[in-house]
């Protein structure tokens, strides 16, 4: 039945035994979405809704992002899911009207939802937006947090989403302070989405964006992998979802790793959907398991994925 819902007789992410892994896109944009329905993508497990926000002086208006989220979820019609990530400012990703731009250390500052908490205004219409357009719309809306460091932060943004009426709220795990205090973060939220790529930055203390430091950037850090299972350890006791949404989860041997790690579902750029696709489907839940030990157990991120290379060549 799953099946049936994917374009062009795409068969949905699946290990070899069966083991069902969802495969949902990375979309910055509404205008992504049909490309990505073309592409096999399940749904959605990351919208990045800074575009709506980039270059502008003023936030845009309820009315303009209801439109543009009532047009992203109308593309996942059917119950698919949708993961909203609420706006992600700071650092990287700089905005006139939320942040300071005098930081010595903005991956460090007030980015994420420290920003939007900071300007509650900014949030309180983002979540008013989402709200009435879910109301429209009959797409599975989830919507999650990002930069979020404590389970006080989960609290307040779960909290806030369900005074919207929204039923799934989350938060991303890209901090290793949340990935370590996992177990307690998924207590108050319904799901957790892994960013790998902030939390290689942060579990590496090597700034994404700088050149000179990029060869610490490797989520195949066996440190990055260990956190990564402190959560799916903890999603697996409490039966919640982890999702992966960062660049990890668009390597196709890494992503079986993350599967191995507990990863429910993979969300990545749509062009890496067809190979991830592949690649899942060569292993079992427990020869993912093994070859996840097999990272866990080397020294550095060139060691682990050796090493996993070779041990995935003795299963096929
Ligand atoms: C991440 O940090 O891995 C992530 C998915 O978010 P972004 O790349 O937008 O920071
Ligand atoms: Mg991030």
């Amino acid at each position: 039945e799953r099946a049936a819902a994917l374009a062009g007789g795409v068969e949905p992410g699946a290990l070899a035994d069966g083991t069902a892994i969802p495969l949902l896109a990375n979309l910055g944009s509404a205008e992504g979405a049909e490309a990505a329905v073309a592409a096999g993508a399940e749904g959605v497990g990351l919208f990045r809704t800074e575009f709506l926000f980039l270059d502008q002086r003023m936030a845009p208006t309820v009315e303009q992002q209801r439109e543009q989220y009532t047009k992203l979820l109308s593309a996942f019609g059917g119950g698919r899911k949708v993961v909203v990530r609420v706006l992600d400012a700071g650092a990287d990703k700089p905005l006139e009207f939320l942040n300071d731009a005098h930081e010595d250390n903005p991956a460090l500052g007030l980015r994420g939802l420290r920003s939007l908490r900071a300007n509650e205004d900014i949030l309180r219409e983002q979540l008013t937006a989402l709200a009435e357009a879910d109301a429209q719309t009959d797409a599975d809306l989830w919507v999650m947090a990002p930069m979020v460091s404590t389970v006080e932060e989960t609290r307040y943004f779960t909290e806030l989403g369900r005074e919207y009426g929204l039923k799934t709220v989350g938060v991303m795990v890209e901090v290793p302070s949340a990935a370590l205090l996992a177990d307690r973060v998924l207590r108050v939220a319904d799901f957790a989405s892994i960013g790998t790529n902030d939390l290689t930055q942060y579990t590496l203390a090597a700034d994404r964006l700088l050149g000179s430091v990029a060869g610490f950037q490797s989520p195949w850090h066996p440190a990055v992998l260990r956190l990564i299972g402190e959560v799916g350890a903890a999603g697996a006791a409490q039966g919640k979802p982890v999702g992966i949404c960062g660049e990890a989860a668009a390597d196709p041997l890494l992503a079986v790793v993350l599967a191995g790690l507990g990863a429910t579902t993979l969300s990545m750029s749509p062009a890496a959907l067809a190979d991830v696709r592949l690649s899942l489907k060569r292993y079992t839940l427990g020869q993912a398991r093994s070859l996840a030990e097999t990272a866990l157990a080397a020294d550095g991120a060139a060691e682990a994925r050796e090493a996993v290379r070779a041990a995935a060549d003795r299963f096929t």
